[in-house]
């Protein structure tokens, strides 16, 4: 398939490139395919098993929706202390369910209940401080 692929000749030692050797005509030896170790791809035929999420853990027991997690998702928006504690608390409580064997689901909730809660309360500390440093302000404009 490569047509530039370089070879000596059998007749001259001539190195070429072509099909043919350019110094003597000899037809060049025929492409020997590389042996290509090409294992039948295994597609995973959609079985009505559960979906290929973990391959580390066998054995592991489809779990529910940790209830937590959402909780905590749902918090973090508002108040990000609480959706931070709801989230952990969540993260934990999965984190032990999978080493009893149980897959719980929502740990994506709980990673983005503790980022979206931690952006939260710095967004909200910032607020805080402003609305005091307004505070501040107005009690000084009013001594002066
Ligand atoms: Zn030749």
């Amino acid at each position: 398939m490569d047509e530039n692929k370089e070879w000596f000749c059998p007749n001259c030692g001539t190195k070429n490139t072509g099909n043919f050797c350019v110094s003597c005509g000899a037809k060049a030896p025929e492409q020997v395919a590389q042996p290509q170790a090409e294992p039948e791809v295994q597609q995973a035929t959609q079985t009505s098993s559960q979906p290929v999420q973990q391959t580390a853990e066998p054995q592991m027991k489809p779990g529910k929706m940790n209830a937590m997690a959402i909780v905590g998702f749902v918090f973090s928006f508002f108040i990000g202390l609480l959706g931070l504690i709801f989230s952990c608390v969540a993260s934990g409580q999965i984190k032990r369910a999978r080493a009893q064997g149980i897959d719980e689901k929502g740990k994506g909730f709980t990673t983005a209940g503790i980022i979206i809660s931690i952006i939260s309360m710095i967004w909200q500390i910032i607020w805080i401080i402003t609305a005091i440093a307004a505070a501040i302000g107005a009690v000084i404009s009013q001594i002066d």
